[in-house]
């Protein structure tokens, strides 16, 4: 089975598409990330116009590059949520007018769904069931999952995501935005010189919360007489330390908890050079497996969407509906992992 993939959700448009025997066959993005800069954060406004703009040539760009024709395409899938009402408004209604258009079966994905399961893209992909560690610009959850639509919270944040930390700290330190990916590099030339907090390490639950430590970032910064280049460096060293030491920790708390012996990690942090270091090392001690997508497959991007979408529509394909009624269409800006359900 042959699926289209659409991800508008945010700031990325992204397409791919995926076959169910032959796996990954093509896959584009557009970061609208330049664009945004100027305002320092993401204009909803533009983000959809963008996505208008983009949604086609990539769809294009995929089909060429896997010398595939429209007419191949057996279903499509697109986030359907959570995200910007307006950016998701776009990929949806062009998901489903083209479904409608191709008569095949569309499903809505949920955007947290696709990157909990990009891990699954790679070859050696874990089998369920498994601790997932799910680090993003919103999201900072762990999970327990039995199967495609089989997902207990184990620990969620209390205030601020992961990623969305990295990126206030990194507003802090001058360094732009979305400053996170820079925040890391830097981290990685500074040095042990400043201490901060490791809030809620010790806590009896699975729980985050990060909002403290960016407060405790900035106690710092405005003691510094100066913020040099050295002095950046150290302190993006010591919050990088904090947040993966309590990231890795809860980990392997949650694989103690559930006698599970896999971990799956997914989202914009988990292509965090540091984390990937403390995970490996403290699940090879409990011999436990850990598995990661591939950088560009940790932030936003359509083959998460397309696989996702392809292992619901592969489940659901006995009750294919091509009823004009069937591609009418809502986007769910605000909605709850917990909700979904395994594909019948
Ligand atoms: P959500 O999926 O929760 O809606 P999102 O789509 O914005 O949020 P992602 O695209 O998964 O999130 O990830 C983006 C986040 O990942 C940003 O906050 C960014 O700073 C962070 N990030 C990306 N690379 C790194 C890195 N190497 N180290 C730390 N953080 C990173
Ligand atoms: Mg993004
Ligand atoms: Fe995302």
């Amino acid at each position: 089975m042959l699926v289209l993939g659409f991800e508008s959700s945010c700031d990325e448009t992204g397409v791919a598409l995926y076959d169910t025997e032959q796996g990954l066959l093509a896959h584009a993005l557009h970061s609208q990330i330049a664009m945004h800069a100027a305002y320092g954060g993401v204009v909803p406004e533009l983000a959809s116009r963008d996505h208008i703009r983009r949604a086609l040539p990539l769809t294009q760009q995929v089909l060429t590059h896997a010398s595939k024709t429209l007419q191949e395409i057996d279903g499509i899938a697109y986030t359907q949520g959570p995200g910007l009402a307006g950016a998701l408004l776009v990929g949806t209604s062009i998901a489903q007018s083209l479904a409608f258009a191709l008569q095949v079966p569309s499903v809505g994905v949920h955007h947290l769904e696709g990157h909990l399961l990009a891990p699954l893209l790679e070859e050696n992909r874990p089998a369920f069931p498994f601790v997932a560690l799910l680090v993003s610009g919103g999201h900072s959850q762990l999970m327990r999952v039995d199967g495609i639509g089989q997902y207990a919270l184990l620990g969620d944040t209390l205030d601020d995501a992961a990623g969305e930390a990295f990126d206030k700290t990194a507003k802090l330190l001058g360094l732009g935005y979305p400053g996170g990916p820079t925040l890391s590099k830097l981290a990685d030339l500074g040095q042990a010189r400043f201490q901060l907090p490791r809030p809620m390490l010790n806590s009896p639950d699975l729980n985050f919360s990060f909002s403290g430590l960016k407060t405790a970032v900035l106690t710092l910064v405005n003691k510094q007489p100066q913020l040099d280049d050295q002095t950046v460096r150290d302190i993006a060293f010591e919050f990088q330390e904090s947040v993966t030491e309590i990231l890795t920790l809860k980990c392997m708390k949650a694989l103690k908890q559930t006698k599970l012996k896999r971990l799956v990690v997914s989202g914009g942090v988990g292509a965090n050079t540091r984390l990937r270091q403390r995970l490996n090392e403290a699940a090879a001690k409990r011999g436990a497996q850990v598995s990661y997508p591939r950088l560009e497959f940790c932030t936003d991007n359509g083959a998460m969407i397309a696989f996702a979408g392809a292992m619901r529509l592969n489940a659901m394909q006995t009750q294919t509906e091509t009823s004009t009624q069937a591609y009418s269409f809502s986007v769910r800006p605000r909605w709850d992992l917990a909700e979904l359900k395994a594909p019948a």
